[in-house]
């Protein structure tokens, strides 16, 4: 899942959003959990908790989790099975800025892989040192050490590249304008 959201990302353990859950039963309100495990043709129950999570606060940090932690069952934020299933499949390709800015910043939040990877990308050409970023990543030294191994090869590879496309491009003179082109100042 690609991603260029400013929504702040949960820190890892943190159930506290579960209070907002406007599926949560409380003394003012029953819900009925069953209503968020339907069969796939029920379509009323399927309606009925939908509707629910259109109203949720944590609605986003809902789907966030169920993602992160592979749950594959039941309505999560707003949407079926069904519905995630291409999310829960893109996943490891996720690139969220909000959580590489978050890692940076200390903050332990769920990491997709590529977004591990850019971290450790942003940090090799930033000069910081693998037990820090092993840190960062909570993995380590070693591993960290690989992460930067990688980020090297991706970073001359990318290099080469660009070096070969600015050498192939073909040199276009420059245009001159037509008489027609200058209008009525000509
Ligand atoms: S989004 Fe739906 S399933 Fe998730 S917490 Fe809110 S009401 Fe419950």
């Amino acid at each position: 899942m690609h991603s260029a959201t400013t929504h702040e990302p949960r820190t890892l353990g943190d159930h506290t959003w579960q209070d907002q859950a406007a599926c949560r039963t409380s003394t003012h309100h029953t819900v009925d959990p069953e209503l968020f495990f339907p069969g796939p043709d029920e379509i009323d129950r399927i309606t009925a908790a939908k509707t629910i999570c259109a109203q949720c606060p944590v609605r986003r940090t809902c789907l966030d989790t169920a993602l992160e932690n592979g749950d594959r069952d039941g309505i999560r934020g707003g949407l079926t099975e069904e519905e995630r299933d291409a999310l829960h499949s893109r996943l490891p390709q996720r690139v969220d800025y909000a959580r590489i800015n978050a890692t940076f910043a200390g903050g332990d939040v769920h990491l997709s892989r590529a977004e591990r990877r850019a971290v450790a990308r942003d940090a090799y050409q930033a000069g910081i040192p693998a037990d820090r970023l092993a840190r960062l990543l909570k993995i380590t030294v070693e591993h960290a050490k690989k992460l930067y191994r990688h980020a090297a090869r991706e970073i001359s590879h990318r290099n080469t590249k660009t070096t070969r496309t600015a050498k192939a491009a073909p040199i276009t003179p420059a245009k001159t304008p037509a008489r027609a082109d200058l209008g009525t100042a000509a």
